[in-house]
């Protein structure tokens, strides 16, 4: 007897070791977490057997649950995953799972986070909650293996359009069926109530290149189970990354309904010439302690200030650490998803100075080698201090360290119009004298110059770009007032025919200057959004374009259409390296503060019929008479007429009218 009871001890032992959790790994650092090669974090998904892997290194423990919806409802399923090495969680179950929702849960320090989707989830059912399994072979739209993107040969021939999707669409007068989704952006022959093109077929007799969307992953500020509410956000609070947006879907229940839209987005964009860019936003996360990331595996996706808490470069709460190696790769295999499974030809990187170069660098060489043509690039600034050493930031004055990524001009922009941070302040279109420089810096694509004296550009002292098509010229954006409002703020007592000359003088630096230019939707028809200027989440009213303006304000479309041809028929305005404008860009001489910008570009610059090309600028509120080099000029642009077959002769010297521009050529 009393041999037997030691026996059973002996073996309760034995099967207490056995049922005993293997007790997680102990870190000190974030640094010492073992990093994942592989590429198959997230779901593999087949209709005969589905892998999940979730990376989590000192968790104890992962739950993997299914359920029937989205959201509500008690778990169907649930599986405990099982450790391998360098802390990946693995389940895999051996039947068709298609349709189902699915969420992880990780037990941390012997704390249990909430139950998230991963961070590499592809699927979302209502509201990002959970995952949804999705055969994505069953979400492309009809000819979708043929889709082609249109030719691009350079990165200096883009010209991008920047559009939020409700904008386009959400006014009655849009004549768009789909208001505010991403199938408004597909529909072709649509028409406002005067009778004007609309929607896409509008941005094709535009002429751009490039649509660039505001944010269109998951993100959170809208309730997708109350679109009839009309919420209108910009987005720059993401989600989860890997997924299209609900609300721009015509049922955000159904994870592949918004798959699908969103490829016959871009489908629609690609058959009618026209390539597709995506906002998107690593920088930081739209909550912090709540996010999937943080939840899933607390702090390691964030970097940290001095006291241990979240640092806040993004100035939203948080901000991503893209140094640390599973960041980085998130991020990576994250635009490698869009660029493979939604065929996009470009991405604007939000506060891309929160990002490391190398981060940059190695997004840059990856998706160039899937296809050399995608343009990338960013806002080289940040939103608040960081504590990423400075000199591995992604900062405008780094560009030219990094390959294949171009950065926003705030030097031309503000140059042009005057400082964003001080709204009555005006710039060279708006009449401010002494920003010829900063004009001067934009014109040649802030690369090195020999006539250019940085020192007097207003906050660039040196060249930023290595090549020109590192460089995005603009004037307005999303951001801050829209160029209207903004001259109406600067120049209110101005008549309005004026302003229109302003408008257009700023724009036409913009189109004519080397490197991308940029054009924010809807200022083509002088857009306004009656003078407000943070609208990320004002109500359609004010965001919504107007279409009734390109009936009124027609001729001021008509110029900014044959601007974009002019740039689109003369490679001159399109060199691609800083060598070639060096060679063929010449400055005149006019003295500081005389409000007169003008450059000759020489000798068939870039394959260019035109021999010679003579570019005005006079930001002075008053005609101004300007001797010309010699020859006989023929002119094709004056203000907002614009006529590249004119025989309009001259020579010797010139009257270039108020708040204009003029161009000659010399065959
Ligand atoms: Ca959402």
């Amino acid at each position: 007897m009393k041999k037997s009871i030691q026996f059973s001890s002996f073996l309760l032992i034995i099967l207490l070791m056995a049922c005993q959790e293997t007790p997680p790994p102990i870190y000190n650092t974030y640094e010492e977490y073992p990093v994942y090669e592989g590429n198959d974090l997230g779901l593999t998904f087949t209709p005969k057997k589905s892998t999940f892997k979730l990376w989590a290194p000192p968790a104890a423990k992962v739950m993997l649950r299914f359920y029937e919806k989205g959201e509500g409802g008690t778990f169907t399923k649930e599986v405990e995953m099982k450790r391998g090495g360098t802390g990946v969680w693995t389940a895999v179950l051996k039947e068709n799972l298609e349709g189902q929702y699915y969420t992880f849960q990780t037990l941390i320090n012997e704390k249990w986070g909430a139950e998230v989707p991963d961070p590499y989830v592809k699927a979302v059912g209502i509201n990002g909650k959970r995952g949804q399994v999705v055969d994505f072979e069953k979400t492309n739209p009809t000819d979708w293996a043929n889709d082609t993107k249109p030719t691009l040969k350079k990165p200096t021939d883009v010209i991008l359009y920047e559009l939020h999707m409700r904008d386009l669409s959400m006014h009655e007068n849009s004549g768009i069926k789909n208001k505010g989704k991403f199938l408004g952006l597909a529909e072709t022959g649509t028409k406002s109530p005067d009778g004007a093109v609309t929607g896409i077929d509008h941005i094709k007799e535009l002429g751009v290149t490039h649509v660039h969307i505001l944010p269109s992953y998951d993100y959170m500020s809208i309730d997708e189970s109350k679109l009839e509410d009309n919420n209108f956000n910009w987005g720059y609070d993401p989600q989860n990354y890997n997924v299209p947006e609900g609300s721009y879907s015509t049922n955000p229940y159904d994870g592949a309904v918004r798959i699908k839209e969103f490829k016959e987005m871009v489908k629609a964009l690609h058959d009618n010439g026209l390539r597709i860019v995506l906002d998107v936003v690593y920088n930081h996360t739209g909550v912090t302690e709540e996010s999937n990331f943080n939840q899933l595996l607390p702090g390691y996706y964030y970097r940290q200030n001095e006291e241990g808490g979240f640092s806040n470069a993004s100035a939203c709460g948080n901000e991503t650490a893209s140094d640390r190696p599973m960041v980085r790769k998130f991020i990576i295999e994250s635009v490698k998803h869009w660029v493979e499974e939604y065929h996009l030809d470009g991405f604007r990187f939000d506060l891309m100075g929160i990002h490391d170069i190398e981060t940059m660098n190695q997004i840059s060489a990856v998706v160039h080698e899937i296809d050399p043509t995608i343009f990338i690039y960013g806002e080289g600034w940040t939103g608040g201090d960081t504590p990423l050493p400075e000199n591995d930031r992604a900062l405008k004055k780094h560009t030219h360290r990094m390959k294949g990524v171009a950065a926003f001009s705030d030097d031309i922009r503000d140059g042009l119009k005057g400082s964003v941070f001080d709204a009555p302040d005006r710039g060279f279109a708006s009449g401010k004298p002494y920003m010829e420089e900063s004009v001067k810096f934009g014109v040649v694509a802030s690369t090195q110059h020999p006539q250019l004296n940085y020192e007097k550009v207003n906050y660039s002292n040196e060249p930023w770009a290595g090549q020109p098509s590192q460089t995005i010229s603009y004037v307005s954006c999303h951001d801050n007032h829209t160029l209207w409002d903004r001259l109406t703020n600067s120049q209110p007592n101005v008549s309005e025919a004026d302003r229109i000359k302003m408008d257009i003088l700023a724009n036409t630096v913009v189109l004519t200057s080397q490197g991308i230019p940029f054009l924010h939707a809807g200022v083509e028809l002088l857009r306004t959004k009656d003078g407000e200027e943070n609208t990320y989440r004002s109500p359609d009213a004010i965001n919504k374009i107007d279409w009734s303006r390109k009936t009124t304000y027609k001729p001021v479309f008509e110029t900014y259409k044959k601007l974009v041809q002019l740039r689109k028929n003369h490679p001159a305005f399109r060199m691609p390296t800083t060598e070639m404008i060096q060679q063929h860009l010449k400055f005149m001489d006019f003295p500081e503060g005389s409000l007169l910008v003008g450059y000759t570009i020489s000798d068939n610059a870039n394959g260019d019929d035109w021999k010679e090309i003579l570019v005005l600028f006079n930001g002075n509120q008053v005609d101004k008479p300007v001797d010309i080099p010699t020859g006989d000029w023929t002119m094709v642009v004056r203000g907002g007429e614009i006529d590249e077959d004119s025989q309009i002769q001259a020579k010797n010297s010139v009257k270039v009218p108020a708040s204009s521009a003029m161009i000659f050529y010399k065959s």
